[in-house]
């Protein structure tokens, strides 16, 4: 408990003293009614026309340097609109319950996906893992359980290939919902990951209360690592209390070779980001993957 507590307390002070990172809104988006109706009607379109398609981008072990699996990322390509962010579309789709197709869709292609890796990796017991990012509106329905046994059942996935990121925020809003969700989950031994995690203004002690086993330090962290001492100390303490529940810990937007030996030194496991590889699309992953994997 000195261990959370202690964390907490670096955390919660280098935090107050730099606050104006954590406030940070998208408030053209929210402030653009007009937009967001075009937006959701664009998402309705392309939901029907399948305009989307998933990225990939690895993660790396600090260790090996080998690659141990990917986050998936959603892509949309609008016809005459071009490449659209998902930062920009996702929170439209949540605000507008249609995350709660696009969110399916999205599972349901990446357990395609894995089931294709995993007949093709077959004989070589290779353990890589696909992460599919949750949104907080998916978790909270009803049927979200049903709905992914489903999928699993009809992709023919090991469950070992599969993990779900789900954000902080999510934890701290809907703790009865995320207890339930969580022991199912847990039944079925899938994995979970905390993503974005710093972002939030959570008291870190609760996390003892989920089966979660990885945490993904948010890239802001990562990236202010060049510059500033309080994010050293945010991520340090990140490091510490994680590894002291027994996660591992993913650095989000791992760009350069100085952030690389900080956290590899402080006992980071794995890395996310431009300096290993951007986002793939499914053939550039898969070539990634057998460059890169343990031989
Ligand atoms: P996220 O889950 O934190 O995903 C990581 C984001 O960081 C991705 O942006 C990725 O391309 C970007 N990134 C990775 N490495 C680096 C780096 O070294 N430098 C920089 N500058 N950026 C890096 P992306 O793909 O634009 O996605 C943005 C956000 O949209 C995601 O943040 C996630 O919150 C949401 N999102 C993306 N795909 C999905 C999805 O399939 N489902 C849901 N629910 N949300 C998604
Ligand atoms: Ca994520
Ligand atoms: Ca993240
Ligand atoms: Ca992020």
């Amino acid at each position: 408990d000195d261990i959370f507590r202690d964390a907490d307390l670096a955390i919660q002070k280098a935090k107050s003293s730099t606050n104006h990172y954590y406030q940070v809104f998208d408030a053209t988006i929210k402030n653009n009614t007009l937009e967001i109706l075009e937006l959701e009607t664009d998402l309705r379109i392309a939901l029907k026309n399948q305009e989307f398609h998933l990225n990939y981008q690895p993660i790396i072990s600090f260790n090996t340097g080998t690659i141990v699996g990917f986050e998936t990322l959603v892509r949309w390509n609008h016809p005459q609109k071009g490449f659209i962010s998902p930062a920009k579309f996702i929170p439209v789709a949540e605000q507008t319950n249609l995350i709660l197709s696009l969110g399916m869709w999205i599972l349901q292609q990446a357990c395609q996906q894995i089931r294709i890796w995993q007949d093709r990796l077959n004989r070589q017991y290779i353990d890589f893992t696909v992460s599919v990012n949750i949104s907080g509106k998916q978790f909270e329905q009803e049927d979200f359980i049903e709905q992914l046994d489903q999928i699993i059942a009809d992709t023919g996935i090991n469950i070992k290939h599969l993990k779900l990121e789900i954000t902080e925020t999510l934890l701290m809003n809907n703790t009865e919902i995320a207890d339930r969700i969580f022991k199912q989950l847990k039944a079925r031994q899938i994995q979970l990951a905390i993503d974005d995690f710093g972002t939030g203004y959570s008291s870190l002690s609760y996390l003892d209360r989920f089966p979660v086993d990885t945490l993904k330090i948010d890239r802001s962290f990562v990236s202010r690592l060049d510059e500033e001492n309080q994010a050293s100390t945010i991520v340090r303490a990140t490091l510490d209390l994680a590894h002291n529940l027994g996660f591992n810990v993913v650095a989000e937007g791992v760009e350069n070779i100085r952030q690389i030996e900080q956290l590899k030194n402080w006992g980071c496991e794995f890395a996310q980001g431009y300096f290993y590889s951007k986002p793939l699309d499914r053939d550039s992953a898969w070539q990634f993957l057998q460059e890169n994997l343990i031989n």
